[in-house]
């Protein structure tokens, strides 16, 4: 069984693409390589199961090329960074809704019918109740980011709902762990190597999210494609608990050894213009498969952050 992983050299793809080949699958690879590296998958490319091609989803033509003799897509690619559409408001629309539908669109000439998709816990917007549940809604995105997702999520169950699709659909609460190259403990590391006096904190540190750890994620995605099987699932991922940003510094500050650096928060409730400040995904539905985590959200925290010093070098 061949599956193409859009997004296979970014960090949470890399590590699906880790447990694919472990489950037994020949993994297509496309990436345009814009925030992910072939540094994170340098070990799998001598693979004669693992085939990468760097391309960009952008394009219906070099889309459709890849679909050949596929059975599955885990479509993963984006641009990760929220924080970027408040600069250009562009980016998420052609990097995430029309990215979809150029992949929706060539499985269905290709006849491929399974996809997997890598949505958020932003879909659900600042007023959801917590923990939220899947049938939380109106789902109300205050991010442009957040809102190519539920776009896409649009997308993928009218596939579903018109052409005959399968679409297990998971939104991540925020996924954490080894490879990490981007997020709010990579920012922290790299502030602190720069400057190991002062950590700057945006936002006033109250801000509190679920973390759950990527081989937790990524385990949860296979566990739940194997052994659900819906026309349309949808599942939350994430962890049992919640974790402040103002914990996440401390522990940051604890483990590179720099106790004398100062904490300064900048204030305001949030960390940037599109951020939620506090979320919690309810994970009683994935609980109910079979699959439950190995880390908490503060567990987490901290086996990232000494992942994290060790990759970085500090
Ligand atoms: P990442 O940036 O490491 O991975 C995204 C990959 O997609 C990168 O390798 C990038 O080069 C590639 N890519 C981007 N645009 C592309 C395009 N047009 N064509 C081809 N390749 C392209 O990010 P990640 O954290 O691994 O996220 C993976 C997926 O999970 C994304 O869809 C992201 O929105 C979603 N997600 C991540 C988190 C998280 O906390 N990391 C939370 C919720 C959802």
């Amino acid at each position: 069984m061949r599956a193409l992983v859009t997004g296979g050299a970014g960090f949470i793809g890399s590590h699906l693409v880790d447990e694919l080949i472990e489950s037994g699958y020949a993994v297509r690879i496309i990436d345009n390589l814009s925030s992910g590296s072939l540094d994170l998958i340098q070990h799998q490319l001598s693979n004669p199961k693992v085939e990468f091609i760097e391309g960009d989803l952008t394009s219906i033509e070099v889309v459709m090329k890849v679909m050949e003799d596929v059975e599955c897509v885990f479509h993963l690619a984006a641009n990760p960074d929220i924080r970027l559409g408040t600069q250009i408001t562009d980016t998420d629309l052609k990097q995430g809704t029309i990215a979809t539908y150029n992949i929706l669109e060539s499985m269905r000439v290709n006849e491929v019918k399974k996809i997997i998709f890598a949505s958020s816990s932003v879909v659900y917007g600042e007023d959801a109740p917590m923990p939220t549940p899947e049938n939380h809604g109106p789902c109300l995105p205050i991010s442009l980011y957040g809102a190519s997702k539920l776009a896409s999520e649009g997308l993928i169950t009218s596939w579903v709902g018109t052409f005959g699709f399968q679409a297990w659909i998971f939104r991540f609460a925020n996924i954490i762990g080894e490879r990490g190259t981007h997020g709010v403990i990579f920012d922290f590391i790299h502030k602190l190597k720069r400057d190991n006096t002062r950590l700057e904190v945006l936002g006033n540190g109250l801000q509190e999210k679920s973390y759950m750890e990527v081989k937790d994620c990524v385990k949860s995605i296979m566990h739940i494609f194997s052994t659900i099987d819906a026309p349309i699932n949808l599942y939350n991922l994430g962890s049992h608990d919640t974790c402040s940003v103002r914990r996440i510094a401390e522990i940051v500050v604890e483990e590179t050894g720099c106790s004398n650096a100062s904490i300064e928060y900048t204030g305001g409730d949030r960390g940037w213009a599109g951020d939620i400040p506090r979320a919690m995904l309810s994970i009683e539905k994935m609980l109910s498969t079979g699959y439950d985590v190995n880390y908490n959200s503060e567990t987490a925290v901290r086996h990232t952050v000494r992942c994290l010093i060790e990759e970085i070098g500090m």
